[in-house]
């Protein structure tokens, strides 16, 4: 997903809001009044996101709400809730989706659509390999591509979760490349606390998976998940975990066996070795720079 960044509609932690009043700008019926007894700057950002909402409702149809079962999806979905605007939410099943996740969408919020890909997750393994940390293809193949082409996506994007979201996302942002359309994230500015702060104060259901070590939730072996969410994953889903690594040593030596290996692939003698790299998020043998895991595998 290509993005451009567009004019900053919210507040950050430290400047005040200047979200403008929505029901004067677009000329629509003023939505119910929501009550809350809060303070501060948690009170600011939760304001700033349902004016944030109302602001960019569209006119004429619907958000296209992402819903991944998390606990930033199930504020984005409250908090649209409380602001009255129209979203239809979507799950985009991913194949690896843990069992946990899952079941906790199915149980308490059915309305959302479950969508479901065209391939799953190893068999697009089969071409692309493993995603890194540097390289997330399975985002763009298995949730990006779910959503038609011009549409106002709702999604909850904070900036808190890496310096490049921090960097790339605007609360309104505009996609260009293969994909068009913008991107509306009514909590970007939020922290964690924030956002479990929310769900205590509206006593909102979360995915038992937090109540269990995992502080976020995502594919089984997502990259993003680290050494330590990887051994964990192995050990809570050994099954899956097992096709994972199947699906990874069979694109290595099919690519080793067709001469196509690239540089970062060649720096393991074999694919058990690729693979231990690959859970550890180690150095590459031959990489200078011995902290990155992951994100040198591509430099
Ligand atoms: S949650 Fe992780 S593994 Fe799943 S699609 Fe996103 S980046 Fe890929």
């Amino acid at each position: 997903m290509i993005i451009k960044q567009t004019t900053e509609q919210a507040s950050n932690s430290t400047q005040p809001l200047m979200i403008p009043s929505i029901d004067v700008l677009l000329d629509v019926q003023p939505k119910p009044k929501v009550q809350f007894t809060l303070h501060g700057h948690y009170q600011h950002l939760v304001h700033a996101a349902i004016e944030t909402l109302r602001f960019y409702a569209p006119r004429d149809s619907s958000y296209w709400g992402c819903f991944s079962g998390g606990k930033d999806s199930c504020v984005i979905k409250h908090l649209a809730k409380l602001a009255g605007v129209a979203v239809n939410w979507h799950y985009a099943i991913t194949t690896l989706d843990p069992p946990e996740q899952t079941a906790f969408i199915k149980r308490y919020h059915p309305d959302v659509q479950r969508d479901k890909p065209h391939k799953t997750f190893l068999e697009w393994m089969q071409t692309k390999g493993v995603p890194t940390r540097r390289i997330r293809w399975c985002c763009d193949k298995l949730k990006e591509s779910c959503s038609p082409d011009g549409c106002r996506l709702l999604m909850g994007i904070r900036a808190q979760e890496s310096p490049r979201r921090a960097k790339t996302w605007q609360t309104l942002t505009q996609l260009h490349g293969r994909r068009t359309g913008e991107v509306v994230s009514p909590i970007l500015h939020w922290h964690a606390d924030d956002v479990w702060r929310f769900i205590k104060q509206h006593q909102l259901p979360y995915c038992k998976l937090y109540d269990q070590g995992y502080t976020r939730t995502g594919c089984v072996l997502c990259p993003m998940a680290g050494p330590d969410g990887h051994a964990r994953d192995l050990k809570r889903y050994p099954s899956m975990c097992r096709q994972i690594e199947k699906a990874a040593k069979s694109f290595w030596n099919r690519r080793k066996s067709q001469g196509a290996i690239g540089r970062s692939y060649s720096a393991f003698a074999n694919a058990d070795e690729f693979w231990q790299w690959w859970i550890s998020d180690g150095p590459i043998p031959g990489k200078p720079h011995h902290c990155q895991g992951q994100l040198e595998f591509w430099s």
